[in-house]
C-alpha cells in the first residue's frame, strides 16, 4: 500500500490536498469518490483511480465513496454494478456505508434544473441533435444561438415539467444551460443538461423519461455527497469550467475541487470499455473475465494478485502527462508478489517419459520438497513448510530438458550426462528410444545413483542442471492454458492509420495443452496460485474440479522488466 513519504507517493494531487488541509479548506476534511459508470467491468486503468481515491482518503483520515454514475440506461446493467463492487473489494478497498448512485439523486437533480430555469440560466431547446452540433460550431469561431435561447422562463418551466411527465418523444426537446455561445470552450456553448430517454433504468425502472447529462449530474452528485476533491482523468480538464459554473449558479453548499491526472495506458492492450465490450461481443475472448483481458476480473482469473496490482499502480505514479506504461512493469510487480506468496510445485508441460533402469519395478518412495523457499513457513495441507512427493521407476521430465546432440551451452540432460532431479537424486541418461517411423524420441532410459538421494553426491561431484519431474504413476493430468499478450502491436488503441484495433490481435494468445502435475495438486482450489518450478506461475481456474484440473498460466519466470531497467541504466552510465 502507498506510504505518504516515499517519493512515488509524493505527487501533485497529494500536494494539493495537503495544502488544502493546511489552509483549512473544507474544514480540513478529505472526502473522495470513485465514480464508475456501470457499463462494463473495471480494468487496470480503473485500479489506478481506485488506488488513488481510496488511498488518499485513507492516508488523510478521510473517506472515499463508491458512486455509480448511472445516467445512461441503455448501456448500464446490474451485472456491472455487482462486478464493480466485487472487484473493488478484491483490490482491497472498502466504501463502508458510502455506496451511492447518481440515480438516488434524480429528484434532487431535477429540482436543481428547475432552479436553473427559474434563474434564467437554462432553457428548453427544440433543435435536433444535428442542428445542435452545427450551431455549436468549432472552437475557432463563435457558435450560433438557438432560436429558443430566449424563451420565457414560465414557458421553459412548463415544457421541462412536461418533459418530465413523459409528454414528448425522445429527441423532441432538450434542456440546455444558458452560458456563452461564443466561448472558445465548446463545453460552455449552452451544453445539454437533460435529454428525453424512454429506456427503462436498471434501478428506477420507467419512473424517469428524462435523464441528466454527465456534466450536470456529476458535479452536483459530488456536491450532494460533500466530496472535497473530485479526482478524474485529464480528458475532463476541459469540462472543469462547466463543473464550476453549474455549482456556482446553484450556490451549492459544497464546491469540490476537480483535479485531473493522466489516465493509465498499458502496452499491448486496450483499455476503453467500449473496445473491451467489442471483444466480448465478437467472442474474441471468452468473456469480461477472460484471463487475457486487462479487466480486474480477467487478471484475477489469470492469477494476478491484488497486492501486485496495487504495487504497480503505486509505481507508475501520478502525472499530468498521458503516456503508455510498460506491461512488463505490471508483470514484474505480479511476479515479485507471487514469488513471495505462491507455493512451489512440479508440473511438466511437455512430458517425456524416463525409465530408471536400476530402480526396482513396483517400488516407490517419497522425497521432501519445500513449499516455498522464499517463505519456509508456508504450509500446505500436508504440513508446515514442506510436502512429500512420490518417486518411482517411471517419471516424466520436460521434453525441452533433453537433447540428443546438445550444443555447447546446453547443460541439461543428454546421452551419457548426469543431472539432478529436483528434490530427489542424480540420474544419468544411458539410452534413447525413438519411434522407428518418425524418429521422434519417445522414451529415455536412465540410471539413478541411490547415494544422491536428497539431491547431493557424497563424493562431492557436481552436476550442471537440476530438472523438474513428476512420477508417471502418480502424476495427474491437467489442462493448462498458456496465455500470452492479447495484441501484437504496442499500442493497438491507436487507430490513426485507419486499421481497426482488432486487426492486431495475437493469434497465439491462447494455447491449451495437457500437462502432468504432481499429485499434491489433486484438491487444488480454484483461485489458488502456484509456481511450477522452472516454468512459471499458474492459477487454478474457477472451472477446475478434482476430476478435471485446469490451470491458467499467470506469467512466466522471465523478468523482462529487470532486463529493460538494466539496459536503460547501462545507457545512462555510458557503459
Ligand atoms: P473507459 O474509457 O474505459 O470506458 P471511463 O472513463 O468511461 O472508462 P468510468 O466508469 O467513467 O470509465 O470511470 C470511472 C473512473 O475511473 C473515472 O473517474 C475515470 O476517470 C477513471 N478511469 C477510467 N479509465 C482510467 C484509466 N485508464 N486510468 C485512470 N483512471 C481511469
Ligand atoms: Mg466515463
Amino acid at each position: 500500500m502507498t506510504t505518504p513519504d516515499d517519493s512515488t507517493s509524493r505527487h501533485f494531487v497529494r500536494e494539493i490536498i495537503e495544502n488544502d488541509i493546511k489552509a483549512g479548506k473544507h474544514g480540513g476534511k478529505v472526502v473522495t469518490r470513485f465514480p464508475p459508470e456501470p457499463n462494463g467491468y473495471l480494468h487496470i486503468g480503473h485500479a489506478k483511480s481506485i488506488c488513488m481515491n481510496f488511498g488518499l482518503a485513507a492516508d488523510f483520515g478521510g473517506r472515499c465513496h463508491l458512486r455509480f454514475d448511472d445516467t445512461n440506461p441503455e448501456t448500464e446493467d446490474v451485472e456491472y454494478v455487482e462486478s464493480i463492487q466485487q472487484d473493488i473489494r478484491w483490490l482491497g478497498f472498502d466504501w463502508d456505508k458510502h455506496l451511492h448512485y447518481a440515480s438516488d439523486y434524480y429528484e434532487q437533480l431535477y429540482q436543481f434544473a428547475i432552479q436553473l430555469i427559474q434563474a434564467g440560466k437554462a432553457y428548453v431547446c427544440a433543435l435536433s441533435s444535428e442542428e445542435f452540433k452545427t450551431c455549436r460550431g468549432v472552437p475557432t469561431a463563435p457558435g450560433k444561438e438557438s432560436p429558443w435561447r430566449n424563451r420565457a422562463i414560465a414557458e421553459n418551466l412548463d415544457l421541462f415539467k412536461r418533459m418530465r411527465a413523459g409528454e414528448f418523444a425522445e429527441g423532441q426537446y432538450v434542456l440546455r444551460a444558458k452560458i456563452d455561445m461564443t466561448s472558445p470552450n465548446l463545453h460552455l456553448r449552452d451544453p445539454v443538461i437533460y435529454r428525453i430517454n424512454k429506456t427503462p433504468h436498471h434501478r428506477t425502472g420507467a419512473q424517469w423519461p428524462i435523464y441528466p447529462m454527465y456534466d450536470f449530474a456529476h458535479c452536483l452528485s459530488d456536491s450532494i455527497e460533500g466530496i472535497t476533491h473530485s479526482i478524474c482523468t485529464l480528458e475532463f480538464e476541459v469540462h472543469r469550467p462547466l463543473y464550476d459554473w453549474i455549482l456556482d449558479q446553484l450556490k451549492a453548499p459544497c464546491h469540490p475541487q476537480q483535479i485531473e491526472f493522466a489516465r493509465l495506458n498499458l502496452t499491448y492492450t486496450v483499455m476503453s470499455k467500449r473496445k473491451l465490450q467489442e471483444l466480448v461481443v465478437a467472442k474474441v475472448v471468452s468473456g469480461w473475465d477472460d484471463p487475457r483481458m486487462p479487466t480486474l476480473a480477467g487478471m484475477r482469473r489469470r492469477g494476478y494478485t491484488s497486492e501486485g496490482i496495487r504495487e504497480f499502480c503505486h509505481r507508475v505514479g501520478v502525472t499530468k502527462v498521458n503516456s503508455l506504461s510498460d506491461f512488463a512493469l505490471l508483470e514484474h510487480c505480479i511476479r515479485d508478489n507471487l514469488n513471495k506468496s505462491a507455493l512451489r510445485v512440479m508440473g511438466v508441460l511437455n512430458p517425456l517419459r524416463v525409465v530408471i533402469d536400476n530402480y526396482p519395478e513396483g517400488q516407490e518412495e517419497t522425497f521432501t520438497a519445500q513449499n516455498n523457499p522464499e517463505d519456509p513457513r508456508t504450509a500446505n495441507a500436508a504440513g508446515a513448510g514442506t510436502r512429500q512427493i512420490p518417486f518411482s521407476r517411471e517419471l516424466f521430465i520436460e521434453r525441452e530438458d533433453f537433447m540428443e546432440d546438445p550444443p555447447k551451452k546446453f547443460f541439461r540432460l543428454a546421452p551419457g550426462r548426469e543431472v539432478r532431479l529436483r528434490n530427489a537424486c542424480f540420474i544419468k541418461c544411458v539410452h534413447v528410444v525413438k519411434d522407428p517411423a518418425t524418429g521422434k524420441i519417445v522414451e529415455l532410459h536412465c540410471t539413478y545413483d541411490p547415494l544422491t538421494r536428497g539431491g547431493n553426491a557424497p563424493d562431492g561431484r557436481k552436476v550442471k542442471a537440476t530438472l523438474h519431474w513428476v512420477s508417471a504413476a502418480h502424476a495427474l493430468e491437467a489442462e493448462v492454458r498458456l496465455y500470452d499478450r492479447l495484441f501484437t502491436k504496442e499500442n493497438p488503441a491507436d487507430e490513426s492509420d485507419g486499421t481497426d484495433f482488432k486487426k492486431h490481435l495475437n493469434p497465439d494468445s491462447l494455447k491449451t495443452i495437457t500437462a502432468c502435475v504432481e499429485p499434491s495438486l489433486k484438491n487444488a482450489q480454484p483461485g489458488s496460485r502456484y509456481q511450477f518450478e522452472r516454468i512459471g506461475y499458474f492459477c487454478v481456474d474457477p472451472g477446475s474440479t478434482e476430476a478435471k484440473l485446469i490451470f491458467n498460466r499467470t506469467i512466466t519466470l522471465q523478468d523482462i522488466w529487470t532486463k529493460i531497467q538494466a539496459a536503460a541504466t547501462k545507457k545512462i552510465d555510458g557503459r
